[in-house]
């Protein structure tokens, strides 16, 4: 089995002063497990700074990130900017990005971009809740993943997280063995498009990750590490979360 991988998504949460004290006390052994911290673009070179500086073994990722590299695109951020401040991963199509209007076309671009760069596109499928009641979780996280991978000469740095919209900051999670049926569909799904390597593609699960049901988590075969909301906010739980894929 691979190395789990343990991401924090701040969206637009913390402030400097407190990701500097976060940083002051989170603690992560690179042989146990990958821990990614994504916060807000204006964190990523302070942060880096002081994940070098502390030798915290945490890596650093971004939120979102533009397909082009450079240009008159008000407000955007190249993959050459992300890397200049040491990210290595970056989050693509999350849910509240494609909420706001992101389209399949826009997230396939970003991965091809983010993949061509060396860097590790983290890319986010999952069913809202009215899919979710209709039972179409398989036939939308299919169409989501052959939208994100098709056309890709090499997908050996992806990295999937099925997070489902309704158990996104609301407390209610998927169940372990409802996310690891999720997961099998997905694995499936890669496998149709690109083969074998499939297997070796960490498939994350994210919504209402917490302390208390991280490890139940962490106990089913496809599911490869956890994409945290809420609970990757305060070092205590996040570390909890971190201990849980030891
Ligand atoms: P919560 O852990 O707050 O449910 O958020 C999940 C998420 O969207 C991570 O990307």
């Amino acid at each position: 089995r691979q190395k789990p991988l343990v991401v924090a998504n701040w969206k637009m949460n913390m402030s400097l002063e407190k990701a500097l004290h976060f940083l002051n006390s989170v603690q992560s052994d690179p042989q146990d497990s990958t821990v990614v911290i994504c916060p807000p673009y204006p964190l990523l070179y302070p942060v880096n700074i002081a994940m070098k500086k502390l030798q915290t073994g945490v890596q650093l990722g971004a939120q979102n990130v533009h397909w082009e590299d450079h240009g008159a695109h008000t407000g955007e951020v190249s993959v050459g900017m992300l890397q200049e401040v040491g990210c290595n991963f970056v989050l693509i199509g999350h849910s509240e990005r494609r909420m706001a209007g992101e389209s399949e076309e826009a997230i396939q671009h970003k991965v091809k971009q983010v993949l061509q760069s060396g860097m590790y596109p983290i890319v986010c499928v999952g069913e809202n809740s009215e899919e979710f009641k209709q039972g179409l979780t398989s036939q939308i996280v299919k169409q989501q993943i052959e939208a994100a991978l098709k056309n890709l000469p090499n997908i050996s740095n992806i990295i999937i997280a099925y997070e489902p919209v309704w158990a996104i900051g609301t407390g209610q999670s998927a169940t372990p063995y409802q996310a690891e049926g999720v997961h099998q569909t997905i694995r499936q799904s890669i496998h149709d498009l690109h083969g074998s390597i499939a297997h070796r593609i960490p498939i994350l699960y994210g919504g209402s990750v917490h302390a208390e049901n991280a490890r139940s988590l962490a106990a089913y075969e496809n599911i490869d590490g956890v994409l945290v909301g809420g609970a990757s906010l305060e070092v205590k739980s996040f570390q909890s979360i971190i201990r849980s894929f030891n």
